[in-house]
């Protein structure tokens, strides 16, 4: 009976009708900003109180890379410690939301581009609960994560993305969690507010590209030169960008915030999409 509750729940439409949830992306940088009042984490409460409430949250993060696509379908995601050399305090939070085993397989349903598998051996890792534990305090609203498969292209992930559109009119907050710049080996950690050149040519590069609708170009990130291959020397931080991008409709607006390099080669620059 409670599953056939929680399966009309996610049926349901959104209680606006025509309306639909915003999606975001999020450049997450260290994992300190889950528990340091920073500038960014500041930003990310604010999105709580400004954000319709969702229904549900789906990230596509980062740190969660694998063979095949798999979507997250445990009742109870364990909050995962993905990362070494931080303080006990950082490995002591819990982010105890509850998954959606239902949305899950919904999720697994929709996307066409791929034979999506239900997983039950990951939960939240970093990439995700340490935004989204500042977004939503009190952990009330199911969280799942969508797998990046490591083995695909630019292009084959923004087209997935597109298989995703429906949860944003269903109350699904849609969070790729990234960082358009991310090049962990040339941090600069003497000088945590500095910004490689062309770290900052790269992130202006895109932000350029996102404002002009130049999804193509970014998807063929590759090509544009030396600025944006030091910025992007892997894909996988760059990716959970061209999944919002790809779910972006012709008439929403694009507005950024955290736009600011640092530790040299690390952009925050995030954007909303509504
Ligand atoms: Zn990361």
């Amino acid at each position: 009976m409670a599953a056939l509750q929680d399966l009309k729940k996610y049926v349901d439409e959104f209680p606006e009708p025509g309306k639909t949830m915003p999606i975001l992306f999020i450049g997450h940088g260290s994992p300190m900003n889950a528990i340091e009042d920073t500038e960014f984490s500041a930003k990310w409460k604010t999105l709580g109180t400004e954000l319709p409430r969702p229904r549900a949250i789906l990230c596509i993060s980062a740190h969660w890379e694998t063979r095949g696509t798999f979507v997250t379908a445990m009742e109870k995601p364990e909050t995962i410690h993905d990362f070494g050399g931080f303080p006990d305090e950082l490995f002591a939070v819990q982010y105890p939301a509850p998954g959606s085993p239902v949305l899950a397989q919904q999720t697994k349903d929709i996307i066409k581009k791929a034979i999506v598998e239900l997983d039950t051996t990951w939960g939240l890792d970093h990439g995700c609960w340490s935004v989204v534990r500042r977004i939503y305090p009190n952990a009330d609203i199911p969280v799942l994560q969508l797998s990046l498969d490591h083995f695909q292209s630019p292009q084959w992930h923004y087209d997935l993305a597109k298989d995703l559109a429906s949860l944003r009119n269903k109350g699904i907050l849609i969070i790729g969690s990234g960082n358009m710049v991310h090049n962990l080996g040339r941090v600069n950690w003497q000088h945590p507010d500095s910004a490689y050149d062309w770290a900052q040519e790269a992130n202006d590069k895109f932000k350029q590209y996102i404002n002009d609708g130049e999804h193509s170009t970014l998807i063929h990130y590759e090509s544009l030169g030396k600025a944006v291959m030091l910025s992007v020397p892997t894909p996988e931080h760059f990716l959970p960008m061209l999944y919002i991008l790809g779910l972006k409709q012709k008439s929403e607006n694009i507005e950024f915030f955290n736009d600011k390099t640092v530790m040299g080669s690390l952009s925050m620059t995030s954007f909303k999409i509504s």
